[in-house]
């Protein structure tokens, strides 16, 4: 299923302010070797919050 390479990982992504991980998703090691951080909606603190990459 995998595709040769394995560059794309699954991450998880947690909100900044009250750290619940909110959203899995996956991204690519060649295009974001660093820590990925994106502007999500987080239901616990009900608005948009930096979300950043946790494992
Ligand atoms: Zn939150």
């Amino acid at each position: 299923m995998a595709k040769k390479g394995e560059t794309r990982i699954i991450i998880h992504l947690a909100c900044t302010k009250c750290k619940e991980r909110t959203y899995t998703s996956s991204k690519n090691k060649k295009n974001d070797p660093d820590r990925l951080e994106l502007s999500k909606y987080c239901p616990r603190c009900r608005e948009h919050t930096p979300h950043r990459e946790t494992k």
